[in-house]
């Protein structure tokens, strides 16, 4: 590792701070995105919300913020989490969001570049800065929608696709360390090629409609690009409800936060580096659902969304909608399939082999999700899981490669059972959005997928050539001799 003492020190401050002016930027998408474009009206004016418009104002008195007032973390603390000109609260969640998210930012690049979590793949910034820049937008997409599923059960289509023309972008890289890529003689390149090609085949049909829309009523709130059209939606707006999160009740979660920080010095100096950068993301990781998921338990609003997700899942004509949904997905499996058993010669370079890793990430992440979603519907004869959450595991297969994703995708239950037992413990009745889960899924798989990945390859292809199958977002059984070298464990 080539960062110098002083790079290494401003990269320490550095990175935290990015994170949380990043999720100050997560809390106003998660807020505003769903909603931008509807007409709103602020002091007179009459516009379309956006991302920028109106500015950042208090809800109850109007006050806009001032950039000092909009420091992450900072500001709300020395505000005490009260707006300056009416002293009414702030949302918790505006700190939580901007904290967690910094967390994230630095327990990555620690676990990257000190910790040797990769071994020596991580060698200086110009080796693995593409990696790291990657992930860290991967990272800040999904915990943005995350919360917006949380709060409104649906994933706005353009922020998976945000994930996905990234990972391509990054293709340019050529082989990065821990980036998805295959060699261009294997069987998996060709699959992702024509899986590929019959994804863009399904949707221009679609396009043609020559296959039918399923539930094209939508009973499914994720097929929409805009949220469920609550009543309260289609009157002409003001401005103000989209600028006040719900307020959280301080008493359970700022001590929690609290021993959640402190527990973290000890772990540095009693336990494996390694051990503590896991944990230092997943107390990341925990801040961020702490001002995101919990909803205050007496609004009837949110329990009425509650019950209209679960009216709409149980559209009684789920199965036969879903039909629909295999006549689009099979040209992908006929034309991957057939891609594997007739050889082709494809490009060998490196910005190719990244590409064939990613799109078959893609296809493998978006399928998987897919798969239980047709199959759990025709068995359950109820909507498993959303479109939204295929996109979802789409954009988290073309950044972490197929092997990850699917180990990722089996991650998520256990992350959402404990949010399960959280919930029961404070009798709180709640309908769990599934997008949140497999984006915290997602974000573990950064570092925890990769060991998992080993230890399984070993299982089934146990390394008697003493040619040991690395664990790398990279690997396949045998492939990428070029980045076999052996490294010192540290
Ligand atoms: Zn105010």
């Amino acid at each position: 590792m080539n960062l110098g003492m002083p790079n290494l020190w401003m990269f320490f401050i550095f990175m935290p701070l990015l994170g949380m002016c990043v999720g100050s930027f997560i809390n106003v998408v998660i807020w505003r995105l769903p909603f931008s474009g509807q007409k709103v009206s602020y002091r007179g004016k009459t516009g379309r919300l956006s991302l920028s418009w109106p500015p950042s104002h208090c809800p109850h008195c109007n006050k806009t913020v001032r950039w000092h007032e909009n420091i992450p973390v900072i500001s709300w603390l020395i505000l005490r989490g009260r707006c300056s000109g009416c002293n009414q609260r702030i949302s918790l969640r505006y700190p939580l969001v901007e904290l967690g998210t910094g967390i994230i930012f630095l327990a990555l690049f620690i676990a990257y570049y000190l910790t040797g979590w990769y071994g020596n793949q991580f060698r200086n910034m110009a080796h693995g800065g593409p990696t790291l820049v990657l992930d860290l937008v991967y990272v800040s997409v999904l915990l943005a929608a995350s919360g917006i599923d949380a709060d409104w059960f649906i994933i706005p289509l353009r922020l998976p696709w945000l994930v996905i023309m990234a990972a391509v972008v990054s293709c340019a890289a050529g082989v990065q360390p821990m980036l998805p890529s295959l060699p261009a003689h294997s069987a998996f390149a060709r699959a992702a090629l024509g899986g590929t090609a019959g994804l863009i085949a399904a949707v221009i049909f679609l396009r043609l409609r020559l296959i039918p829309r399923s539930f094209s009523a939508p009973p499914d709130g994720k097929l929409a690009e805009n949220p469920p059209p609550a009543e309260s939606l289609s009157a002409p707006q003001s401005a103000d409800q989209f600028v006040a999160p719900p307020q959280l009740r301080r008493r359970p979660i700022v001590p929690a936060v609290i021993i959640i920080l402190a527990a973290q010095a000890p772990l540095w100096l009693f336990a494996s580096h390694k051990i503590a950068v896991l944990l230092l993301l997943v107390s990341g990781i925990l801040c961020f659902l702490l001002g995101v998921l919990p909803r205050p338990a007496d609004t009837a609003e949110s329990n009425d969304l509650a019950e209209e997700i679960l009216d709409e899942s149980a559209a009684p004509n789920a199965r036969h909608e879903i039909f629909k949904e295999l006549l689009f997905v099979l040209p992908i499996l006929i034309l991957g399939a057939t891609a594997v058993f007739i050889p082709f010669p494809l490009p060998a370079s490196p910005v190719f082999c990244r590409l064939y890793g990613t799109l078959l990430g893609l296809l493998a992440g978006g399928g998987i999700v897919w798969i239980f979603r047709i199959g759990g519907t025709l068995v359950l004869g109820r909507v498993a899981m959303g479109l939204g959450d295929v996109h979802l595991m789409a954009a988290v297969g073309a950044v972490l490669g197929a092997p990850l994703a699917i180990i990722a995708f089996f991650i998520a239950p256990f992350a959402a059972l404990i949010w399960v037992i959280i919930l029961k413990i404070m009798h709180r009745p709640n309908v769990l959005p599934f997008g949140p889960w497999l984006s915290v899924a997602g974000i573990l798989a950064l570092l925890i997928g990769p060991p998992v990945q080993g230890w399984y390859a070993n299982q089934l292809f146990p390394p008697v050539h003493q040619r040991p199958i690395k664990t790398g977002r990279v690997m396949w059984p045998g492939d990428n001799p070029a980045a076999d070298r052996p490294h010192k464990s540290p």
